[in-house]
């Protein structure tokens, strides 16, 4: 099997196959040969499970993923990689390559159609141009898996993996500790790649909760909140609230109030539970 993290093998594939790397994309291929592996190893590929990869690449960790799962089903949403990938992993059984956009693929469907009664992982080197669109998109539609495990940005994985009531944290880092419990497993310097982004690069893995983890009087409001809070970073709580969900400041103040926090606080310092209190107790007076 040829070995996908030489760069002369790379070099061969885009000469015999006429591809240059689509910036657009996000098209930054692994080339550091103890990354893949560790993603698969920490990622549950493994016997019993499916895989659901995004992004193939010319298929270095699509192997690995294979070579350790029962199944891996890869998203890749650029044609001219296919034949590629027909080269690179022809020796391997268990890959089935979905041509498509997976912000447009029924990631439920394939579940049910691949991996029935199997458990499910999903394992992915992100474009980063749509990092947290892309997690947004499997944690919102609860598909049925165990694991996300995902090459991002540094700075993206500590976003995502701030937890809510600290400096570093932002609206997201609220809404994935909704659906589940996130961490940075190691990092990947910017050399690892082909070609080299300008930024550091973090594997994180979002174990999925069973169940979210706190109760909100609506979801649907619960985020709008969470979004509104940090629509203006600088401003308190209240006033972000206050402007962005055009409600009276004094329907806001007091909400805050009720749920046990002073007016002025400014919305990193919430909780989890103190940002569902505080929507909580608006939704039935705005919601
Ligand atoms: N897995 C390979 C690796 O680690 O070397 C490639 C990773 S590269 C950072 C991201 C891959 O995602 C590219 O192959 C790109 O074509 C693909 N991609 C970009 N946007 C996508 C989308 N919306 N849906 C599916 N694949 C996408």
């Amino acid at each position: 099997m040829e070995n996908l993290t030489d760069i002369n093998v790379i070099r061969g594939l885009c000469e015999r196959h006429g591809f240059s790397f689509s910036k657009s994309l996000g098209q930054n291929f692994l080339i550091n040969p103890s990354v893949c592996p560790k993603i698969a190893e920490m990622g549950n590929a493994k016997k019993g499970f499916g895989v659901i990869e995004i992004g193939t690449g010319f298929g270095v960790l699509t192997k690995e993923l294979a070579l350790r799962a029962d199944k891996v089903v890869a998203v890749e949403i650029d044609s001219r990689l296919l034949p590629v990938l027909d080269e690179t992993l022809s020796e391997l059984d268990n890959i089935r390559i979905i041509n498509a956009d997976v912000l447009k693929t029924d990631l439920h469907q394939v579940i049910k159609e691949e991996f029935e009664g199997a458990d499910v992982a999903v394992c992915a080197n992100l474009p980063y141009y749509i990092t947290s669109p892309v997690i947004m998109y499997l944690l919102e539609q609860r598909l049925p898996v165990k694991t996300i495990t995902v090459m991002v940005q540094k700075e993206a994985a500590v976003r995502l993996c701030a937890l809510p009531g600290t400096r570093e944290c932002g609206a997201v880092s609220y809404a994935i500790r909704y659906y589940c419990e996130p961490q940075i497993l190691f990092n990947v310097s910017r050399g690892s790649f082909m070609p080299a982004p300008n930024v550091d690069s973090c594997v994180i893995r979002l174990d999925v909760n069973s169940a979210p983890a706190v109760e909100t009087a609506d979801e649907a409001f619960f985020f709008k909140v969470i979004k509104a809070a940090f629509s203006q970073r600088r401003k308190t709580l209240a006033n972000s609230l206050s402007s962005s969900l055009k409600a009276d400041k004094s329907i806001i103040t007091a909400a805050v109030e009720k749920a046990g926090l002073r007016a002025d606080i400014r919305p990193e310092k919430l909780t989890l539970e103190e940002m569902t209190a505080v929507s909580n107790e608006l939704y039935p007076l705005i919601g």
